[in-house]
């Protein structure tokens, strides 16, 4: 295509100039004038058509962009930044211990699907918990700090999803339960905050979104620590100066647990909780839907009875991830939510699905968590296309990325791969992050107009200098995922 527009141009330049006898001054201002003309018109239609997916990512990169408004924090730390962290977590007096072996201890009687399911490997226990086990299990385990080079790379590999049969039921059945203790520690989950903002940042993302529980935490000799003192932990780590330096806006929601027996309670607290403390605003509901327990309208009257309370909790909601049509994504609206996080089975609700077209609810799209968790065999199948192009309002999110070992840029490259993005498309998307974020009006405006400074900066510069000689800043991290799929890492 590319080729033929030169041939094109230069064939009307040699007639031109034969026509009007132009001098070559002349000639070269007017060959100059068509080239730039070409280069403004669309500079990412023939950026897309040229440039290698090496180069497309690291446009995708050093791209400014709007918000993640779906991300649980601790499925947002990668492998190696756990690792790290539990490393240096005895700082704070909590020294782990991983499981390395198993020496049939538990001979009969254990239950694989209980919360600490015995034959889990790298199940990371803190010390309090280890002195309580019988000796023989004691010797299953080894402190963090002791692991062999093989046993850390096994260690990071249990918490990603790295191999091809790895999917749902390793994400939701056994990452969790291995990361264990380590999600109840205020300290390290603070810095696990702090290292998400950086990695953001970096990105170019200007609003963070996370949900970040703040309930079941515990100090080293596991007395448990009050939801409001956890959050105090919290806040006090975001006026340290690393954070503040990464200029990030940011909110925060609570997720609570949908299928479980008390989660009416749960969620009464929650809202509560939210309602109390900064930087929270909002309350999720996560949890495999396919578990029919947690079906939305279970907690209409629940919410009904808090709202009558409350005024000033949002709602952002789990609903339509799931491989069969249902009514999830219309029951959970019902319930109040202004967004939903993922909508995959909207597209099987005709009546949702006119409902939301240019409409106030935002839908939420993870394309990598859909993939690997199975909800779609391949990006055919999935209607991010479909909603963005008949007006849904969408945006793009993370969900819980360090296990997917991938990054935000990772999630517009697969949407313009994937997709065929148009530029005007990739910036409907950054400003639907903004524009949908769970701040007051005042903040909303002004992450709108700094979006719209950085992003026009950044065409421009993009328009002269062309597809060619592009990158200019920081190298983009190239992960698991993005290597593995697209081989961008040979
Ligand atoms: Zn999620």
């Amino acid at each position: 295509m590319k080729h033929i527009r030169v041939l094109v141009s230069e064939v009307i330049l040699v007639d031109t100039f034969s026509m009007f006898n132009l001098d070559k001054f002349r000639f070269f201002f007017f060959l100059f004038g068509l080239v730039s003309f070409s280069a403004f018109s669309d500079w990412f239609e023939d950026f897309k058509s040229s440039a290698s997916d090496g180069d497309l990512h690291q446009l995708l990169y050093e791209m400014p962009k709007g918000g993640d408004l779906h991300l649980h924090l601790s499925g947002s730390g990668f492998s190696e930044w756990w690792y790290e962290l539990a490393l240096l977590a005895k700082e704070k007096g909590y020294n782990y211990y991983t499981k390395v072996k198993l020496n049939n201890c538990v001979a009969q009687g254990w239950n694989s699907f209980g919360p600490r399911p015995y034959q889990l490997m790298f199940q990371t226990i803190v010390a309090a918990e280890w002195k309580n086990l019988s000796g023989c299990e004691r010797e299953e385990f080894f402190p963090i700090s002791d692991l062999s080079a093989s046993q850390q790379k096994a260690f990071l590999d249990s918490i990603r999803l790295d191999k091809s049969y790895e999917g749902r039921d390793e994400f939701f059945g056994a990452h969790w339960q291995r990361l264990a203790d380590l999600l109840e520690n205020p300290f390290l989950i603070s810095e696990l905050i702090a290292k998400n903002f950086s990695a953001f940042a970096d990105e170019g993302l200007l609003y963070l979104e996370p949900q970040v529980n703040a309930f079941g935490y515990r100090w080293p000799d596991q007395t448990p620590i009050s939801p409001d003192e956890v959050a105090m932990i919290f806040r006090e780590r975001l006026t340290k100066k690393d954070i503040k330096d990464t200029g990030l806006v940011y909110r925060f929601q609570h997720s609570i647990l949908r299928f479980l027996p008390d989660a009416e309670k749960t969620l009464e607290e929650v809202y509560r909780f939210v309602s109390r403390n900064d930087p929270y605003v909002g309350v999720n509901m996560v949890g495999r839907e396919d578990n029919d327990k947690g079906y939305p309208l279970r907690f209409l009257p629940t919410l009904r009875n808090l709202r009558r309370e409350y005024s000033d909790v949002r709602l952002s909601i789990h609903a339509g991830e799931v491989d069969e049509p249902n009514f999830h994504v219309r029951d959970t609206l019902l319930l109040g939510a202004d967004r939903i996080g993922h909508g995959l089975n909207l597209i099987t609700d005709p009546e949702t699905m006119r409902l939301m077209r240019y409409g106030p609810y935002l839908v939420e799209i993870n394309l990598i968590s859909n993939l690997l968790l199975e909800y779609v065999d391949s990006y055919e199948g999935h209607p991010f296309g479909e909603y963005l192009r008949i007006g849904i309002p969408v945006a793009l999110s993370t969900d819980d990325r360090g296990m997917w070992d991938s990054t935000m840029t990772d999630e517009f490259f697969v949407a313009v791969k994937e997709f065929n993005l148009s530029w005007k498309e990739i910036k409907e998307l950054s400003r639907n992050s903004l524009r949908y974020a769970f701040v007051d009006e005042k903040t909303k405006a002004r992450m709108l107009a700094l979006y719209e400074t950085r992003i026009s900066s950044f065409e421009e510069k993009n328009r002269v200098r062309g597809s060619r000689n592009l990158s200019t800043g920081k190298r983009a991290p190239r992960r698991q995922f993005i290597c593995k799929r697209y081989g961008l890492c040979d």
